[in-house]
């Protein structure tokens, strides 16, 4: 019975750390893609108000989210 409960709870436990292996995969994961989306192909920059901000279309002239005005690479 003892020795049971101590496989269970190894059990248990290596369940438990390969979750957080797997959470800790899919962080990673997702910062990856984060890095993509903050590529500075989409990063713009507004020349009237200086606003920063991504654009993740590959358009020639994007439009500041912020003032509404036509901004070119
Ligand atoms: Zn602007």
């Amino acid at each position: 019975m003892i020795n049971l409960d101590f496989s269970l709870g190894i059990s248990l436990y290596a369940i438990f750390f390969l979750n957080i292996l797997l959470i800790l995969w899919l962080f990673g994961m997702r910062e990856k893609d984060r890095d993509l989306y903050l590529d500075p192909k989409f990063t713009w920059f507004c020349s009237v108000c200086t606003y920063t901000y991504i654009n993740t279309r590959e358009n020639p002239i994007s439009k500041c989210p912020r003032c509404g005005s036509y901004n070119k690479k």
